[in-house]
């Protein structure tokens, strides 16, 4: 495993990999990061990556790919129809996951579409432990609804239960007793709740959610993106798999679900996405938005030599040194986050470091969007971009209202393999002097505002003039403008 002990008793990551490719990145000086900040409308999303340090945005499409990923991509077989390459990913995947029927498109997103236009009717309600951006906006836009049953430990910033992201088996059964199974369009599990701090699901809640699904008749979907942290999670949290082969966890996930979804440019590293399934019913549906919606059956909207660099990758998700090297390079940068007082989401989780941008700008009402806040001041006092999640990521009510998320996060997304530890270091420095200085921030409000998605492309203006005193005094504290 990618730890190792030091003399002195320290534990600290090592790589079990070396870099054989490296990419130039610059840091700007101060008043050019307020000054791109503010040209961005204060959405690190609209920031160029050139402007950038460390792009701790997302994992999406910024994994490092392996030497035998790219070697893969030299052997695909380039063809509208039969390619080759569909049917070597194929085979990977119904072998890892134990289903019959794969069907290709070109991103998560993609089969979140494919799936809720297949499965969600009007009025009816998608239950699932946390909610995605783009699998609500999916859901919400075939007229469906959505309603969460993760526990309520999972709902706390701070904790100490290892599996946050498990369903609450007592709200799943009221929720189904209350809505009635043919009022529930399916029952959703997220691996690693991407919202709510990359936060695992066990092995044994996933037991008892399909049995009672299943016992109930309804549909059970899983949503496998951040899987390769999941499985990270369980083997080392959760007893009973502790010796048990990677693949054998993943094969008995597979077995427990109707419908397994992924999106390549996390799980495999590499780009695209798919859809798993054995029933042929849902299948056959499914299959005829294939071609309209994504592209031909054999590559979905996928390049074939993305496709050959996901098989090889998907392959890899079960070398545990792979999989562990993201959750241990959060667990380092939470615990240096921590040791400075900066508040983080606890246990440390899969796919980033989560700040608290509610305990870290209280002062900051959520309706100025504090996670929002707090990510533009971190890219002015470091460079170093991070995504709001929270406030600002919700849709608004049907009568124009915010929906006020339940967590204001700022996420420090670690792409896999990308990033050093003296990286990480620098990440944990830098926001722990924005904490010394939190009360200068304020708040933010939109200027141009779209109604779906609105975190993508939304722009924003700052409420007075904190980012120039911000910026003023991180010249002063730190002599030079670095
Ligand atoms: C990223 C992600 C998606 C969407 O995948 P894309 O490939 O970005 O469209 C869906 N679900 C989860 C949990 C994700 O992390």
């Amino acid at each position: 495993m990618a730890t190792v002990k030091f003399r002195s008793g320290e534990r600290i990551p090592l790589e079990m990999h070396r870099a054989r490719m490296v990419q130039k990145i610059s840091l700007l000086p101060v008043d050019e990061r307020l000054a791109k900040i503010r040209e961005a409308g204060f959405n690190t999303f609209l920031l160029k990556n050139r402007d950038v340090f460390l792009d701790m945005l997302t994992d999406s499409g910024t994994n490092v790919m392996s030497d035998n990923q790219f070697a893969a991509m030299f052997q695909a077989d380039d063809s509208y129809a039969g390619s080759e390459t569909f049917f070597r990913l194929e085979k990977v995947l119904v072998d890892l996951f134990g289903k019959k029927h794969f069907l290709p498109a070109h991103q998560g997103r993609a089969c979140e579409h494919i799936i809720a236009r297949t499965l969600v009717k009007p009025d009816s309600t998608a239950i699932m432990n946390y909610h995605f951006t783009t699998t609500k906006a999916h859901i919400t836009l075939m007229g469906g609804k959505v309603e969460e049953i993760i526990g309520d430990e999972g709902m706390k910033v701070q904790s100490k239960l290892p599996f946050k992201g498990n369903v609450d088996i007592d709200k799943l059964k009221e929720a189904i007793a209350r809505l009635g199974k043919d009022n529930i369009s399916f029952v959703r599990i997220e691996a690693g709740t991407n919202l709510v701090g990359g936060q695992p699901v066990s092995m044994a809640n996933m037991r008892e959610v399909t049995g009672i699904c299943k016992a109930a008749g309804i549909k059970t979907v899983f949503d496998a993106s951040l899987l390769a942290d999941n499985l990270y999670f369980i083997k080392s949290r959760e007893k009973e798999f502790e010796k048990i082969d990677i693949i054998d966890i993943t094969r008995e996930i597979g077995s427990m679900m109707d419908v397994i979804y992924f999106s390549a440019r996390k799980l495999g590293s590499s780009r695209g996405g798919g859809i798993l399934t054995s029933n042929e019913e849902m299948f056959s549906r499914m299959r005829e938005l294939v071609p309209l919606y994504e592209g031909f059956l054999t590559y979905g909207g996928m390049s074939v030599r993305d496709m050959e660099a996901t098989a090889v990758g998907l392959i890899e998700t079960l070398d545990m040194d792979v999989i562990s090297q993201t959750p241990i390079f959060v667990e380092a940068l939470c615990n240096e986050m921590q040791a400075k007082g900066v508040p983080v989401v606890t246990p440390p989780g899969g796919l980033g470091c989560h700040v608290d941008a509610a305990a870290f700008c209280d002062h900051i009402d959520q309706e100025e969007y504090p996670a929002g806040a707090l990510a533009a001041a971190l890219f002015i006092a470091s460079g170093v971009r991070g995504m709001e999640r929270g406030t600002l990521s919700e849709q608004r009510n049907p009568d124009g209202s915010e929906q006020l998320a339940e967590m204001e996060l700022v996420r420090l997304a670690l792409p896999r393999r990308v990033y050093t530890l003296s990286q990480i270091k620098f990440v944990a420095d830098r926001f722990a002097w924005l904490y010394e200085n939190r009360k200068m921030i304020g708040g933010l409000r939109f200027t141009d505002e779209p109604k779906l998605l609105r975190f993508f492309i939304g722009r924003l203006d700052a409420i007075g003039d904190w980012p120039e005193k911000l910026a003023k005094q991180f010249e002063e504290d730190f002599g030079e403008s670095l």
